[in-house]
């Protein structure tokens, strides 16, 4: 079988469990997300500042997959600098954009200068990474409270080398959505910093009292709850496109992982009938129709979708990126030539080329370029 190259729109690092008692005071660590599994692996409790949470076995810090088996062994690399390229070599994916996983759950903290704290810490970290080897691109987490603690973490993070900012699909609990012009700052930095605005699905801001381990239960909550996880990725690049921020800063991107492809010609369909046959509500008005901005300006990761691949070769969506999910349950590490090969065989070459490394090349033009396909 031939190796197929791929850069990876969606990846995640994992914090070691020390990360903030070695980074920050103890009085703030305490209260930064730690993960506490159920000795049966069933279940584990995130206590994150006083607040717990309790649920199934997770998406975002999937440690252990139904075989029991850790993510380390697993996937050898997954909290090793080093030993990640080897995996990444024999998966044959050039380059990552990496999230946090138990990060993530910072975006349940409601004290903006703890979150702000938090925040640098585990950029700290992560910038280390990044200089080990410029396939890794991570993302800054973004402390997302405040625009002045936003812009000051976006102004930091792009001193510090990074090319992507990580926004949770709603911003800080208790705070205005997106389309608010109280973003305008941060949307203003992350232009100027030439930074990715990068959501991951599945990241919406909790509070201990609204969350039930899931939105749905009951029969089919499993795979309910599974596609309910992608629509606030789809919500947060509306907002963004409907409130004129793309038309401010028409070189900011933004991309959404881990929620497929073919929701991003729907969606701009969708935009676009309201611009048209609502034009006198459409406030602020847009010169340019809707569907424009997602087109350029919004891009999208999947790992497994079949129909992802249409939303450019039959759609024209030319921004949809390939993402493995590294090393998380839902990816596809052990299985990565297989799935690229079961996508892109059937597939043109050049517009395989383009979803599997050119959009991402785009995004992120000053890694190295990957590999050609070897036979
Ligand atoms: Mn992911």
């Amino acid at each position: 079988m031939s190796k197929i190259w791929a850069n990876s729109g969606d990846s995640h690092l994992v914090e070691p469990d020390d990360l903030f008692t070695t980074s920050l005071p103890a009085d703030l660590a305490a209260r930064m997300p730690r993960s506490v599994k159920d000795e049966d692996g069933s279940h584990e409790t995130l206590y994150v500042d006083g607040q717990e949470f309790r649920r199934r076995m997770p998406k975002a810090a999937n440690l252990t997959d139904d075989e029991g088996r850790t993510v380390s062994e697993r996937a050898p690399g997954a909290n090793d600098k080093a030993l990640r390229l080897v995996d990444l070599d024999g998966e044959g994916i050039w380059a990552e954009l990496v999230y946090p996983s138990i990060g993530v759950w910072m975006s349940s903290i409601t004290d903006p200068d703890l979150l702000a704290a938090g925040c640098r810490a585990i950029n700290d970290w992560a910038i280390e990474y990044q200089r080990f080897s410029p396939r890794y691109v991570c993302t800054a987490t973004i402390p997302l409270l405040t625009a002045e603690h936003a812009v000051a973490e976006v102004t930091r993070a792009a001193e510090l080398g990074f090319h992507a900012g990580y926004f949770s699909v709603t911003p800080g609990l208790g705070v205005r959505d997106w389309n608010d012009d109280m973003w305008e700052p941060v949307w203003a930095a992350m232009a100027d910093a030439g930074m990715v605005v990068s959501f991951h699905i599945g990241t919406e801001a909790h509070d201990a009292a609204s969350f039930h381990g899931g939105y749905f239960r009951g029969p089919g909550g499993a795979l309910i709850n599974y596609v309910e996880t992608t629509y606030g990725g789809q919500r947060a690049v509306t907002k963004m496109i409907a409130a004129g921020v793309f038309d401010r800063h028409p070189s900011l991107k933004a991309i959404v992982s881990e929620g497929g492809a073919t929701w991003g010609p729907f969606i701009a369909d969708r935009l676009d009938e309201a611009y048209r046959q609502h034009a006198s509500a459409v406030r602020p008005p847009l010169p340019k129709l809707p569907s424009e901005y997602l087109y350029e300006n919004v891009y999208a990761s999947f790992q497994h979708d079949r129909s992802a691949v249409k939303a450019m070769t039959s759609m024209g969506w030319n921004n949809v990126c390939w993402g493995s999910d590294y090393p998380h349950i839902e990816g596809t590490f052990g299985h990565t030539q297989k799935t690229l090969h079961e996508l892109f065989d059937d597939v043109e070459p050049a517009a395989a080329r383009r979803i599997t490394v050119g959009a991402f090349a785009e995004l992120f033009p000053h890694v190295p370029p990957a590999p050609a396909n070897e036979d």
